[in-house]
């Protein structure tokens, strides 16, 4: 994918979370974004998925600019998948429902059309035997996944995750982090915010660092582990990489 965001502004009243904020990435698959907690990765990403509108500043990606009407946006956000923190799994529907109602509902499938499509998917995702369950029948792990092929049964080619793993124990985690090298194996477009900075480095074609709302340091992930240049860079690395 090739990513370009010039001057990027968004605030919140007088809190500036996004500080003209300035990336270009091109030729890489997967960007992974790091930073401290509240340096407005999450804001980012919402902005990337069409779900906040930035006051100022510029996206284009794969060279088609990103709208700020709220028609545009709506229409782009059926384009791109979307996985977050808290799962939102929708509680009173079964794991297959929550594949299928979208691509129904959303994306005009017909109802064999979808439900093949959700069964292809939680096989994949090996959430097979749990297709009737509903969310609070699930771990955390298998919710994640869950999620994961709802986002990615909308087969879109782009693919935001923010902060995938991060209610889930490390036994989950892996299962997780395991789906998504998958997506990656299968050459996505991923852009996912994480602090499993192991996961980073096998995951990343490149490693964006965030910090106070600008983009402080970028590069391949080689490069950003092994040969960090900012201050804050090495900050953060040498207190992630101590737990
Ligand atoms: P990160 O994901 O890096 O932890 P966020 O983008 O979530 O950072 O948040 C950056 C800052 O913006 C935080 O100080 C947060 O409190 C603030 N913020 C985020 N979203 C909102 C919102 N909807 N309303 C007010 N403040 C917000
Ligand atoms: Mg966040």
């Amino acid at each position: 994918m090739e990513i370009n965001i010039s001057n990027l502004k968004k605030s919140f009243g007088y809190q500036v979370v996004l500080d003209n904020l300035n990336l270009y990435v091109k030729g890489v698959h997967s960007i992974v974004i790091i930073g401290p907690s509240g340096g407005g990765k999450s804001t980012l990403l919402r902005i990337l998925a069409g779900l906040e509108i930035p006051e100022n500043g510029m996206i284009t990606i794969n060279n088609k600019k990103m709208s700020k009407d709220e028609k545009e946006l709506h229409n782009y956000r059926k384009t791109i998948g979307v996985v977050f923190q808290a799962f939102n799994l929708f509680p009173h529907l079964s794991a297959m429902k929550n594949i299928t109602l979208p691509l129904e509902k959303v994306h005009n499938l017909n109802k064999k059309k979808a439900s093949t499509r959700a069964k292809t998917l939680l096989n994949k995702f090996k959430l097979g035997e749990h297709a009737h369950k509903y969310p609070s029948q699930l771990s955390g792990g298998q919710q994640q996944r869950v999620a994961i092929a709802r986002a990615v049964a909308l087969d879109s080619q782009f693919l935001l995750l923010d902060e995938p793993t991060s209610a889930l124990d490390p036994a989950l985690t892996s299962e997780v982090l395991d789906s998504i090298l998958e997506l990656k194996r299968e050459k996505k477009d991923l852009i996912l915010v994480t602090h499993e900075m192991g996961f980073a480095k096998n995951v990343a074609d490149y490693i964006v660092f965030v910090d106070s709302g600008k983009v402080i340091e970028s590069g391949k992930a080689i490069d950003i582990f092994s040969n960090p240049k900012t201050p804050q860079l090495k900050e953060f690395l040498s207190k992630t990489l101590k737990h």
